[in-house]
């Protein structure tokens, strides 16, 4: 009999099944054993009777807690509780075959569903993460992120975006500014990807119009931050045609509303604030002058600190509302050279960082397709022509005017569900520190 999932055993209600999972809870008495297993689906109860089924009785007196059982026997309604006699109606399972998949170490190195007071620490859950997740509220994180994700491409569906897929290996180091892994390749160098962005552009320069990607990122730099890993899953998307960032910020409010409304209909055990286009937008200018007036001290006048983050996207919900906040026209020392500046205002780039919940969670611009004017900015950059030659062809042969974002999809589930740190809405990161499991 072929293995199906708990819920859809409960659903059965009756007749013989055959589930498989952890064994979530064992007590054993004389003659008779109840185990509580647990799968991706739930947790039902198991019933073995030594008179009944000895050789599974047999399985049963042998188990410890985690071990993974395969049973098959007879659904039963469960006899309600005492004072429960309302509630839905449970299913237990009266064991005829057993068969004990792998048995797990007597000595768990992470408590995995006992009920203590405190979890493991983050580290010591993170060494044992195939354990930490067996945790349902742990694998909620994945559940999230799935629908969002899911939600998001809907958006790129259907409004004709094609899905590309960019080399993680670099044949130059820094080109946007962010610190990159040097990696032996064959007899030279390469680097680390920290970014797709240079290979969405030309698939502009290729006429693809409209392009986004998920994939995964590389930043080489030493930070011990909650907000910040060595390797990341990016979201990305590119538009050509466009007038400014104005239009880049509207997709990207989209594309965000339609996440957040798939992971709404997934009805999952969690609050959504679904969020209403537009999104407030406050230049930088207006930000610093709102930080100012409730006493924020402001480090650098062209960037913003973690704390102005948190007390501006404070504020931004007290004024709107809303959890999200576009921060808008950068000027040109806080940007790379290849954003585009405003025509009337040559110091201000036509960039924007979106921050949610007090965390930016994408950087985005309209680029500058002109290779002249890329040129110019670059060398005030000091940066070498030379060194950007590849990337520069791209602009050299006709191009669309384009822009994009680069976003980080594990801080949008970090504060979505009030995560302590990026590491918890990581599969497995990776940091500074940690390179294993
Ligand atoms: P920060 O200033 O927070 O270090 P950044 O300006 O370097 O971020 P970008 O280079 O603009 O970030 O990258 C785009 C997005 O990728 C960011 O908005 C963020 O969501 C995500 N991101 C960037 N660096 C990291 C990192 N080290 N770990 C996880 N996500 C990151």
């Amino acid at each position: 009999m072929s293995i199906i999932a708990i819920s859809e055993a409960k659903k059965q209600a009756q007749g013989a099944v055959t589930v498989a999972g952890f064994v979530h809870n064992l007590r054993l008495k004389k003659e008779l054993a109840f185990v509580d297993l647990r799968d991706a689906s739930g947790i039902m109860q198991l019933v073995f009777e030594a008179a009944l089924a000895p050789a599974a009785f047999a399985v049963a007196e042998n188990l410890n807690i985690e071990s993974y059982l395969e049973v098959t026997g007879e659904l039963k309604e469960k006899p309600a509780k005492k004072g429960q006699e309302e509630a839905p109606k449970d299913y237990e399972l009266s064991v005829s075959e057993a068969t004990l998949v792998t048995k797990s170490a007597e000595q768990l190195p992470i408590p995995v569903m006992q009920k203590i007071e405190n979890e493991a620490s983050l580290d010591l859950r993170l060494d044992y993460r195939w354990l930490d997740l067996r945790k349902p509220e742990h694998r909620l994180v994945f559940q999230v992120w799935t629908q969002l994700e899911v939600g998001c491409r809907d958006y790129f569906l259907d409004n004709n975006f094609l899905q590309i897929y960019t080399p993680c290996f670099m044949n130059t180091s820094s080109e946007t500014g962010a610190e990159v892994f040097e990696v032996k390749y064959f007899d030279r160098k390469a680097y680390l990807s920290q970014s797709p962005q240079f290979y969405k552009q030309m698939a502009m320069a290729a006429g693809m119009e409209k392009v986004f990607m998920v994939g995964t990122v590389f930043r080489a730099e030493a930070s011990f931050t909650t907000r910040h890993v060595t390797e990341f899953t990016g979201w990305d998307f590119e538009i050509a045609n466009i007038s400014s960032h104005e239009d880049i910020m509207a997709a990207e409010e989209k594309m965000l509303i339609a996440g957040f409304e798939r992971l709404q209909a997934a009805n999952l055990p969690i609050e959504i604030e679904l969020p209403s286009a537009p999104f407030p937008r406050w230049s930088l200018k207006l930000a610093k002058e709102k930080l100012a007036a409730i006493g924020v001290k402001s480090e650098k006048d062209h960037d913003v600190s973690p704390e102005e983050e948190r007390e501006i996207s404070r504020l931004a919900k007290e004024e709107t509302g809303c959890d999200f906040l576009f921060l808008t026209d950068w000027p040109v020392e806080a940007r790379p050279f290849y954003h585009m500046r405003h025509e009337d205002d040559n110091n201000l780039t036509k960039s924007f960082d979106l921050l949610y919940r007090g965390v930016e969670i994408t950087t985005g611009a309209q680029r500058e397709h002109r290779i002249e004017v890329l040129e110019k900015q670059a060398i005030e950059k000091g940066m070498n022509l030379e060194e950007l030659h590849d990337y520069l062809d791209f602009f050299r042969f006709g191009c669309p005017a384009h822009g994009g974002v680069g976003i980080g999809p594990a801080r949008i589930i970090m504060k979505l569900l009030d995560l302590a740190s990026i590491k918890e809405a990581c599969f497995l990161p990776r940091d500074v520190k940690r390179l294993n499991p």
